[in-house]
C-alpha cells in the first residue's frame, strides 16, 4: 500500500509540479520519506534516516515526512526535526502538491475521503499495476496500530477500479495487484453510496478485463474466507493461486485477545477448504509471537498450525507494542521467551520450506518476467508466487512463458524456458 501512496505522490508532483525521480539525494530538490508504523522499529529508523538526508541535501531543498507515522506523529515529526517542511498523513496523499508549497503544514486528517480522487497516473513496472479497491482498517485488532494512523474503511466504487484495471492493461501490465487492509471485506462501506457489491464479485468483473491474464491481491482476512470467496479464486483462471491468509496466531485464546474474530480451527479450516479446491495453491502468512499473556502452550498452537499448513511463505515478528491500541497497556512477555519463540518458529517454517522445495523440482509453471538480474538473468514469479530466474534479456520482460523448473532453492528457483 505504502508503494502504491509513493506512485500516486510521484505522479500529482509530476503532473502539477514538474517533479522527476532521482536516486541521488545530493540532486534532489525534494526528499520525501513514506513511512510504516506497524511495528516500533521503523519508527526509529525514521529519525535517524532524516538525520542523514538532512546532511546530504542541498541547502535548499525540501524535506517532506508521509505514510502512517506522519499520520500518528503529526507535529511531533518537526518538533524533533525542525528542518521538516511538511508532515503528510496516510489518508492525505492527494494534498502533496499543495503542502509543498506551505511550510511547516501538517495534514494528517484521518476522516479525509480521498478514495475517488482521481490520481494522476505513474507506476513503477509497467508490467504490474497496483490498484487501491479500498482504503483505511475497520477492524478493530488489539494489537494494531493501522487504523488509527489510515482511518475508517472506504470501498472504492467497482466502477472505478475497473476503469483503472483497463487503463493498466491498456498501458501494458498483464496482472493487477487489488490492495486494501481486508480486501475480501469489500463493499462493507462504499463511498458515495455506490452500488454494494461483494470481493467476490469485484473480483468477477476485474476478471472480465480483457487483456488482463492475471490477479493478485492483499490482505484477505481468514475471518472472512466463506466458501463462495474460496471457489471463485479456485476457479478463475486469472486469479493467481498464491493466498495470504494472515495467521497471526494458531491459539484461540490469543486470537479472542487480539480480536481476530476466528479460531484456530476456523484457520485450520479455511487453509484445508483451500489447497483441496486449489491444489497448486501456496500460501504465505503473517505470524506474531509473544502478544501479552501468549503462554508456552499457546505458541505450541501456533506451531501446531504452522506444522499442519506447512506455509510457503512466513513473515514473522515478534509482538511490539504500539501507541493508540487497546493492548499496548498488557503486560508484555519477556523479551528472551520471545526472541526464542520467535527462531524456533522461523527455524521450523525453513526446515519445512526445505522438505517442501524439491516438490518443485522438474515442474513446468508459467512465468511472467518483470525483471532483469545480474548474470544476465530475467526474473519472474510463477502463478503461484514462486520466484523464478532464467538465462535471458530484456526481450522477455513483460512476456509469460513456460518455464521447467531445474535447481530450486528456499527463496529462488532456476528454470529454463521449455515454450
Ligand atoms: N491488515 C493486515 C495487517 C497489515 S500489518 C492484516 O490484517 O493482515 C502487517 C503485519 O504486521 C500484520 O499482519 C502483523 O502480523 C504485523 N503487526 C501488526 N501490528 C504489529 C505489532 N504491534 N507487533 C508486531 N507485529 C505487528
Amino acid at each position: 500500500m505504502n508503494v502504491r501512496d509513493s506512485e500516486h505522490m510521484i505522479a500529482e508532483l509530476n503532473a502539477h509540479e514538474g517533479y522527476e525521480l532521482t536516486d541521488d539525494a545530493t540532486l534532489a530538490d525534494l526528499i520525501l520519506i513514506n513511512t510504516c508504523s506497524v511495528r516500533e522499529k521503523p519508527v526509529h529508523k525514521l529519525f535517524s534516516e532524516l538525520g542523514v538526508f538532512n546532511k546530504l541535501k542541498k541547502a535548499d531543498a525540501k524535506i517532506g515526512v508521509c505514510g502512517c507515522t506522519a499520520s500518528h506523529l503529526g507535529k511531533e515529526i518537526i518538533k524533533r526535526a525542525p528542518y521538516v517542511n511538511f508532515v503528510l498523513g496516510a489518508r492525505n496523499v492527494s494534498k502533496i502538491a499543495d503542502v509543498l508549497h506551505r511550510d511547516k503544514a501538517v495534514e494528517i486528517e484521518i476522516d479525509y475521503d480521498e478514495s475517488q480522487f482521481a490520481f494522476k497516473d505513474f507506476r513503477s513496472s509497467p508490467y504490474k499495476a497496483y490498484i487501491n479497491i479500498s482504503i483505511g482498517c475497520d477492524k478493530q485488532c488489539t494489537f494494531c496500530i493501522v487504523p488509527k494512523t489510515r482511518g475508517d474503511e472506504i470501498s472504492i466504487p467497482a466502477d472505478l477500479i475497473v476503469a483503472e484495471t483497463r487503463k493498466a492493461v491498456e498501458n501494458g501490465a498483464k496482472e493487477v495487484f487489488l490492495l486494501g487492509q481486508n480486501v475480501n471485506n469489500y463493499g462493507r462501506r462504499l463511498s458515495g453510496g455506490n452500488e454494494k457489491i461483494n470481493f467476490t464479485e469485484l473480483l468477477r468483473r476485474v476478471s472480465a478485463v480483457e487483456g488482463l491474464e492475471r490477479i493478485r491481491f492483499t490482505s484477505p482476512h481468514p475471518l472472512h474466507m466463506d466458501d463462495e470467496f474460496i471457489e471463485e479464486f479456485a476457479r478463475n483462471p486469472k486469479i493467481c493461486k498464491s493466498m495470504h491468509m494472515p495467521l497471526q496466531s494458531g491459539s484461540s485464546e490469543i486470537l479472542k485477545a487480539m480480536k481476530r474474530g476466528y479460531t484456530k480451527e476456523w484457520f485450520l479450516n479455511r487453509a484445508r477448504k483451500l489447497r483441496e479446491m486449489a491444489p497448486d495453491v501456496s500460501i504465505s502468512t503473517d505470524i506474531i509471537v509473544a502478544f501479552p499473556g501468549e503462554s508456552d502452550e499457546d505458541f505450541e498452537d501456533t506451531m501446531d498450525v504452522l506444522n499442519q499448513v506447512r506455509f510457503e511463505q512466513l513473515f514473522s515478528f515478534k509482538y511490539s507494542p504500539r501507541p493508540l491500541t487497546e493492548a499496548e497497556k498488557l503486560e508484555e512477555v519477556d523479551s528472551e521467551i520471545g526472541s526464542n519463540r520467535l527462531a524456533r518458529l522461523q527455524a521450523r517454517h525453513d526446515e519445512i520450506l526445505d522438505e517442501m522445495k524439491s516438490v518443485n523440482l522438474g515442474k513446468v509453471v508459467e512465468v511472467y518476467f518483470e525483471e532483469l538480474r545480474d548474470g544476465g538473468y530475467v526474473a519472474g514469479r510463477s502463478d503461484n508466487n514462486l520466484g523464478i530466474k532464467v538465462k535471458g534479456s530484456e526481450e522477455l520482460l513483460g512476456t509469460i512463458a513456460k518455464v521447467k523448473i531445474i535447481e530450486v532453492s528456499r527463496n529462488v528457483q532456476y528454470g529454463e524456458i521449455i515454450a
